[in-house]
């Protein structure tokens, strides 16, 4: 997995046999009345068959947004402005043979309805909303082996139904209970089990545990871990919660208005995070091990993305903004030098300013000791800050 802005290396990883999704230059507007707003510009990124990626950003970050483009979910206002998604279907999804990749943004509406479901499908974040109420659990799965496997007798598809919902947890005598019947849980379960039911290659799981209690999330999320490892798909897992994919991603692309940030993997990421941005947010929830530490939190809100300034877009949020941060937008790039497949867009890791580049210690001594100095002087601790000391 990896993600580049520039031309060569993604050219070499179209090429790669393993990559099941490529998305390049991906940017998406929102025509709204009072301005245009740009919520992706310039994404690239790219995920291999059978892993995991994880995108974690605030809200309005973007990444919800392309996870919609990508499985062309989008409506006006929304409009794809410039890019493409290539993915690549299993011409013979028996054998395993590769068919070329298309560009899932210009497929035709046939087209499209062949790849849905049978190579792609979404996880929403809201079970309630994404189930609908007058139908009953199992005709709301044996729908989508009507619509896309014809060939599948009545007994087949009931008996799919039901091995669908023992795959993922829910007892067979629920096949014919209302999505009010069961809890927030079994809800998001059998969204999993919609997902699942012709066995894509490719899952976008859009915040699929966000409504949950915390171990129900864990059950769910342990189960769908489960789930790939014995059917091999692929995820593309959006969350705000950074947390979550430090424990469950192999890449994890950190978005921020509208474009990534950082691409890193997890163990990169949790080590040695590279843009004050991802710093920032590993920084904004407590540990539950190891020593009591201060939180610093990133101070201040995201950019307006109908009038983004010129430079870094977090230029006005981050202690360690310099002169060219508010000039020049920073491109993606390999964080210490070709070759590193940690990749941040951070003028810090540019060439020309390398001096400024510090090392992992150096960059948290100097992120929390520019935080310390913006604080409100005289402000009183919270309560969370006093326990943490
Ligand atoms: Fe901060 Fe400048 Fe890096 Fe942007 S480019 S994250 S403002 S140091």
């Amino acid at each position: 997995m990896n993600v580049v802005n520039q031309t060569a290396h993604q050219a070499e990883h179209v090429g790669r046999p393993n990559t099941l999704l490529q998305i390049n230059h991906l940017s998406v507007d929102y025509h709204a009345e009072n301005g245009t707003v740009h919520a992706l510009t310039d994404v690239s990124l790219s995920l291999e068959r059978g892993r995991i990626l994880g995108l974690a950003g605030e809200s309005g970050s973007g990444k919800s947004t392309l996870g919609y483009a990508v499985t062309r979910l989008l409506k006006p206002p929304a409009a794809i402005v410039a890019g493409e998604a290539l993915y690549t279907p299993r011409a013979a999804r028996l054998t395993g043979e590769l068919a070329q990749p298309v560009d899932v943004l210009r497929l035709t509406p046939q087209q499209l309805r062949a790849l849905r479901w049978t190579e792609l499908a979404i996880v929403f974040q809201s079970a309630m909303n994404a189930l609908n109420p007058v139908l009953n659990v199992g005709a709301q799965l044996t729908d989508v082996l009507r619509a896309h496997r014809p060939d599948m007798t009545r007994q087949q598809r009931q008996a799919r139904a039901l091995e669908l919902l023992r795959m993922v947890g829910i007892a067979p005598d629920r096949l014919r209970s209302f999505p009010h019947e069961l809890c927030g849980g079994m809800r998001q379960r059998a969204i999993i089990a919609i997902a699942l039911a012709l066995a894509p290659d490719l899952i976008i799981m859009d915040e699929p545990t966000t409504a949950l209690d915390v171990v129900v999330q864990r059950e769910i999320l342990m189960e769908v871990m489960a789930l790939r490892a014995e059917l091999a798909f692929s995820v593309v897992f959006i969350t705000h919660d950074l947390s979550l994919l430090l424990e469950l991603a192999d890449t994890v692309a950190i978005m921020y208005a509208g474009r990534v940030v950082e691409l890193a993997t997890r163990g990169e990421l949790k080590r040695n995070p590279r843009h004050p941005y991802s710093y920032g947010m590993l920084n904004s929830f407590p540990t539950i091990q190891g020593e009591r530490r201060h939180m610093t939190g990133i101070p201040g809100s995201p950019p307006d993305l109908r009038s983004v300034a010129p430079g870094c877009a977090f230029a006005a949020r981050c202690p360690l903004a310099f002169a060219a941060c508010r000039t020049e937008t920073p491109p993606l790039r390999p964080a210490t030098g070709p070759g590193d497949s940690q990749l941040v867009a951070c003028h810090l890791y540019d060439p020309r300013h390398r001096a400024a580049a510090p090392t992992a210690a150096e960059f948290a001594a100097r992120y929390e000791a520019a935080y310390r100095q913006e604080r409100t002087p005289g402000r009183t601790p919270g309560r969370m800050e006093r326990s943490a000391r």
